[in-house]
């Protein structure tokens, strides 16, 4: 008979660790991340979400005036407030009927080490940047464009069409816009410009509300940048709502939707553009994926008084 009580168990171990070959070998911590990835079918679509990593922000990046309130929500999320708030960066690769569809290149080696994750994740599940078909971009912000170049400029995507919202890139390639954004962001308008030279010829200036390609279509979400475009994902019924920038850090935004945050190029018109995704994607019950909710930032949006919340969706294990 075999003696299951803890006493049992316990001698039976120490037993097994006496006898010369059954010493068990250490297991040494492994020390990274394994890799970021997690698919969810839309009908007849397969999207997989990849992470390119995740940075810091500090909390007064929602204004200083709003702190105290800001390391309150954070507080009620788990959250330090008194300490760099994280910020996951998500991209989503999106196979219709066979294209490869790349929506936002993550950061490249533009930001630091723990982002520019994407072309690890990516051959992790054995996709090199020649099998994308088609780059879509939410907007030219380097934690969404920066992947597109290595430092010296080079496209590192060799074949791909590259698809942008034309309102961001005429914004982003006109100079006398300049003084309209935040100090920090003005190196969006040399990379725009860098972007446009690598990738002439093979570039494609999406109109407001048009397709990518059937299966992916274009929606105004300007404010945050002034080209700031989201996709909705649909095979028949089954939609999925890629929203982009609609939050950064979610506890913060959903509970305070009409806050900017300091990147916004129009704070006032990204907080209109919040509450009216919201309420649709609220009334509607759609799965939204945002780069910025926490990966693989799957979730559904529900309203909460005057303000919303983000309720993850559970994993799926089969699809
Ligand atoms: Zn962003």
């Amino acid at each position: 008979m075999i003696d299951t009580s803890r006493r049992g168990l316990m001698a039976a171990g120490l037993a097994a660790a006496a006898l010369p070959g059954l010493a068990l070998a250490a297991a040494p911590p492994v020390g990274r991340q394994v890799p970021g990835l997690y698919r969810r079918r839309i009908g007849e679509i397969e999207v997989t979400c990849v992470s390119d990593g995740s940075i810091a922000l500090p909390p007064a990046v929602f204004g200083e005036a709003n702190l105290p309130e800001t390391r309150r929500v954070l507080a009620e999320a788990f959250l330090d407030g008194n300490a760099p708030v994280p910020c996951a960066l998500n991209t989503f690769l999106v196979n219709v009927g066979g294209r490869l569809v790349l929506i936002d290149t993550g950061s490249g080696d533009w930001l630091g080490p723990t982002m520019g994750q994407l072309p690890a994740n990516l051959a992790a599940m054995g996709v090199t940047p020649d099998k994308i078909d088609i780059v879509v971009l939410t907007h030219l912000h380097r934690d969404h464009a920066g992947g597109l170049l290595d430092k010296e400029n080079r496209p590192l995507f060799p074949t791909a069409e590259l698809v942008v919202p034309e309102v961001e890139m005429a914004f982003w390639t006109d100079d006398a816009n300049t003084g309209k954004v935040p100090q920090g962001s003005r190196g969006g308008f040399p990379y725009a410009k860098q972007v446009e030279a690598a990738y002439r010829g093979r570039i494609r200036r999406l109109a407001r509300g048009a397709e990518v390609l059937p299966g992916i279509t274009a929606i105004d979400a300007f404010g945050h940048t002034p080209g700031h475009t989201i996709y909705r994902v649909a095979s028949g019924p089954a939609q999925l709502l890629v929203f982009g920038d609609m939050v950064h850090v979610p506890a913060v935004q959903t509970r305070f939707p009409d806050w900017g945050i300091a990147f916004d190029v129009d704070p006032a018109g990204a907080a209109a553009t919040r509450r009216r995704v919201f309420d649709m994607a609220a009334a509607d019950r759609l799965l939204v994926a945002g780069m910025h909710v926490g990966f693989p930032g799957l979730a559904h949006v529900r309203k909460a008084g005057d303000h919303y919340a983000l309720v993850a969706a559970p994993w799926q294990s089969a699809l």
